[in-house]
């Protein structure tokens, strides 16, 4: 029922505070704090290991405010019954206004005239800076962000031209490439938004860059391994390129403070501390997401959105007057093996079904069904009789 369910957020501490309480035994107080809770927040530093996930027999999800998972022993937890969620997609749009203004900062050379004034120095010049109106921006990668952006720079007065793997409806005057070469020859600013995959590992290299037009400006907002480092410090030094703005790289600190990227004090190069998606409006809407997936999982069992659960959802009933006193939902995360279903079904068809999915991820499946029970008793049996198949991992009824 939902006023017994139990919820506890951690990590909205700073990272000192952090590795005080974690000297002091975190860990250990999050063990012992697990042991009672339904529903867990964290963002993305706390671990959730395979062991703290045996210790918490109460745990029904756990919610990641943030975009990555690892942290989290998903087919741990999927293996208790255990839905994880994130938001993926929440901070899109801060980093396609990221690169915008990286975009018009390369091309107007601010980084260099603030940073010259910021030492004293007054260099009024016009060279080597430009409008971007129709200049031709390149987007290797039009998902969510990619296309974002491709709406943005359009607006300004820019061409936007794109390179993706998946054939992709081309938004506005966008239009693509028959070829990422294609495109580095093409563009005047090159802007990446690939995940990292076997493919897209050092996918702009010292070929890439000497593919593209002199002058032309490469920005990599995406992920840092995307982009052979070496190989752009060799470019921008050789004046071949006109600029680069990073926000990641091939590797990045666990924590804030003194760090190198080995590309400091290169002219018209814009770095950034991977701050693309750091803005009080992208977490908000993490916030919504992750919150709205864990309720709704909760409450309904739907796991749309979940990383680790086969994604499920069945529509709520609102009949006003239920056919039997005791409409109930039972949800059941149990062992994929043959005859478990037919196991299920026979308990569950002693009452009338009104609606059922079933749907299996590797070694688990879950099945979510929408029962007339006749009377109380009749939820404790369904309950106890699916409880104890062996094949069980997690059983709910919500009603
Ligand atoms: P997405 O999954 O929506 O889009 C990625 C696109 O890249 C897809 O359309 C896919 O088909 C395409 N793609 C995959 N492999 C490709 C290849 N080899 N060549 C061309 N296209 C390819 O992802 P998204 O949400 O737009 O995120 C893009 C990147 O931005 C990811 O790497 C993500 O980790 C990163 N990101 C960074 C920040 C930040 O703070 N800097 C924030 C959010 C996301």
């Amino acid at each position: 029922k939902t006023d017994e369910i139990k919820v506890l957020l951690v990590e909205n501490i700073s990272t000192i505070a952090e590795k005080m309480l974690r000297e002091a035994g975190y860990q250990e107080e999050l063990r012992e704090k697990l042991r009672t809770v339904h529903a867990l927040g964290i963002r993305s530093k706390t671990q959730i290991t395979e062991d703290l996930i045996k210790e918490a027999p109460c745990l029904l999800t756990i919610g990641c405010f943030c975009i990555g998972v690892n942290q989290v022993a998903q087919e741990a937890a999927l293996s208790r019954g255990i839905a994880v969620f994130n938001s993926p997609f929440s901070n899109s749009r801060s980093v396609a206004e990221l690169v915008i203004s990286e975009i018009i900062t390369l091309a107007r050379q601010l980084g260099d005239r603030n940073r010259e004034m910021h030492n004293g120095q007054w260099k009024k010049t016009a060279g080597g800076c430009q409008e971007i109106r129709r200049k031709i921006l390149g987007i290797v990668g039009y998902g969510h962000i990619g296309a974002q952006l491709s709406v943005l720079a359009e607006s300004m007065g820019m061409q936007v031209l794109f390179y993706d793997i998946q054939q992709i409806m081309p938004l506005g005057m966008a239009t693509p490439t028959e070829s990422l070469d294609e495109l580095l020859e093409r563009s005047d600013f090159v802007s990446l938004h690939v995940p990292e995959t076997s493919e897209t590992i050092n996918m702009i290299g010292a070929r890439e860059l000497k593919l593209m037009k002199p002058g032309a400006k490469l920005i990599n907002a995406s992920r840092g391994s995307v982009v052979d480092l070496l190989a752009l410090k060799e470019a921008l030094e050789s004046g071949r390129m006109g600029g680069a703005a990073l926000d990641v790289y091939p590797e990045e600190p666990a924590a804030n403070g003194p760090w190198s990227t080995g590309l400091e004090g290169l002219d018209n190069v814009i770095l950034t501390p991977h701050i693309g998606g750091s803005t009080e409006e992208a977490q908000a809407a993490i916030g919504v997401e992750v919150a709205t997936n864990m309720i709704r999982f909760l409450d309904q069992g739907t796991t749309l959105g979940s990383v680790n659960f086969p994604e499920l959802d069945l529509r709520v009933n609102t009949f006003e007057q239920p056919s039997t006193p005791y409409p109930c939902r039972v949800l059941n995360v149990h062992q994929n093996v043959p005859g478990v279903l037919l196991k299920i079904n026979q308990i569950l068809g002693q009452f009338n079904i009104e609606k059922q999915v079933c749907e299996s991820r590797g070694q688990y499946s879950y099945i979510m069904a929408d029962v007339c029970a006749g009377c109380e008793t009749d939820l404790d049996h369904i309950f106890e009789s699916i409880f104890h198949l062996p094949e069980a991992v997690a059983t709910r009824i919500v009603y």
